[in-house]
């Protein structure tokens, strides 16, 4: 097939470039010029494991280009992915500009019949919408799609190559079997409904994964209290095929551009049509609450002499392997040190210029490597399971520590790692070590 995506964001990019690697022609189109500049000069302008190399090879085998054209792209394909970005907008409702820019743009480029599929996350309804925006405009036969992503950062093409399910929400019998058979080279299980239902699959999939998330938390929580250790507990648990063991893993709550954004529109879209999702509720409010657990600790452990204490911060990523930083806990907690008058020394492997960005302060020392992070400090908060801190000799590590205390966010070490070493360790919701 001829395929234009539009939005060479975490989606776009990673979507073009595998559609483009089952044998499609695709051209990726983006307003931001120097995002094109980047990636027809070889570039990749986001951090994506493996991204680099598969664009390259389907850039040489001429199935994959760029550009900011986007009538042009339009003319020249059969289907339009739409995988712009629907950031929140104060309310928490998804702020649909951006999309609503692209399809009347796709829909004065048309010159014949056209699928239009949405890959971005969108509110109950907005494939109709948009519909109706494009026939306002152009009298070219066209169908639109809901195509939802369920794709990870970190592992996006693995999960693009290899999906759980795809899901396909059309209204058009004939655009639904092109649609089926563009991805069966992907997986059989291809779920065909509705748009209205696919359209809140994907929110309702993201809000079931993040109520998973809160639950082991507040779990974890409990645990700290009652002497109880949540790795064990998730375990016991998770062998159970009715719960299952993903998303069990306690820790400092969950950041990134999908989770807080699609849990707040759906309470937001729930309460459009006056349903007070009270559960979904409570999942953010615990999110929220659970970043803090770190700095309960330092509070605890140092009281009033935190301020003017030094801090050194590993990881500063939602999660691993991304550079992304929206929305990441690190965020809120070296805001929070900073205001206190906390001395933060912070590194992560990739993301330190994106933080940076966002972060605007200057009062934090950026560093260079994870014992360079370390030197000095009174404590280290490891905020992201980057594999690299994992590594990282325990007998040096303490021995560039002013103080060997170290506060585990992400419950990434174990107890016989600590043995032979003088370290104070806390995690989340298991028993501390000393
Ligand atoms: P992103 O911000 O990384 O990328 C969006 C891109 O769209 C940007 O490069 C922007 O310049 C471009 N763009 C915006 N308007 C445009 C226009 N009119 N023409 C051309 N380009 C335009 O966003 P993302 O993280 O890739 O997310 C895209 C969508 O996919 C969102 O709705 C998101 O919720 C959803 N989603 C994201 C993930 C994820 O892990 N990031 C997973 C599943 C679904």
């Amino acid at each position: 097939m001829n395929i234009t995506v539009i939005g060479t964001g975490y989606v776009g990019l990673v979507s073009g470039v595998c559609y483009a690697e089952l044998g499609n022609r695709v051209i990726c189109v983006d307003k931001d010029r120097g995002k094109i500049d980047t990636l027809n000069a070889g570039g990749i302008p986001i951090y994506e494991p493996g991204l680099k190399e598969l664009a390259s090879a389907n850039r040489a085998a001429g199935r994959l280009s760029f550009t900011t054209d986007l009538a042009e792209a339009v003319r020249r394909s059969e289907l339009i992915i739409l995988a712009v970005g629907t950031p929140p907008l104060p309310s928490g409702e998804a702020n649909l500009d951006y999309i609503d820019q692209a399809a009347l743009e796709i829909a004065d480029a048309m010159n014949g019949y056209k699928i239009v599929a949405v890959k971005s996350t969108v509110p109950v309804g907005t494939n109709e919408r948009l519909g109706k925006l494009i026939r306002a405009r152009t009298s070219k036969r066209f169908d639109s799609i809901s195509l939802p992503e369920f794709l990870r950062e970190g592992s996006a093409i693995q999960d693009t190559l290899h999906p759980d399910r795809i899901v396909i929400g059309a209204d058009s019998p004939s655009a639904a079997a092109t649609m089926a058979l563009l991805h069966r080279p992907l997986t059989e299980r291809i779920v065909v409904t509705d748009i209205r239902s696919a359209e809140m699959i994907k929110y309702a999939s993201n809000a079931f994964l993040a109520t998973k998330i809160s639950f082991i938390n507040e779990i974890a929580n409990i645990c700290e209290k009652v002497g109880a250790d949540v790795t064990q507990v998730a375990e016991g648990m998770g062998y159970d095929s009715r719960i299952g063991s993903s998303f069990l893993k306690a820790g400092i709550g969950y950041g990134g551009s999908c989770f807080p954004k699609d849990t707040r529109a759906l309470i937001q879209i729930a309460g459009n049509v006056d349903y007070e999702f009270k559960l979904l509720r409570s999942v953010v409010e615990v999110n929220r609450d659970q970043r803090f657990n770190v700095i309960r600790k330092l509070e605890t452990i140092f009281g009033s002499e935190l301020n003017g204490k030094t801090i050194a911060v590993w990881g500063l990523a939602f999660k691993p392997n991304t550079d992304d930083v929206r929305d990441s806990p690190a965020l809120d907690i070296i805001q929070h040190l900073v205001d206190n008058g906390v001395n933060v020394r912070a590194y992560d492997p990739i993301a330190t210029a994106n933080f940076r960005a966002l972060f605007g302060k200057s009062d934090v020392v950026w560093c260079d490597g994870a014992l360079d992070t370390a030197r000095g400090a009174d404590a280290l908060c490891l905020l992201t399971e980057w594999e690299e801190f994992s590594q990282v000799d325990l007998g040096e590590l303490q021995a560039a520590l002013n103080r060997p205390i170290l506060i585990d966010g992400r419950n990434v070490f174990k107890e016989e790692h600590l043995l032979g070493t003088d370290f104070v360790y806390y995690s989340v919701g298991r028993p501390s070590l000393s």
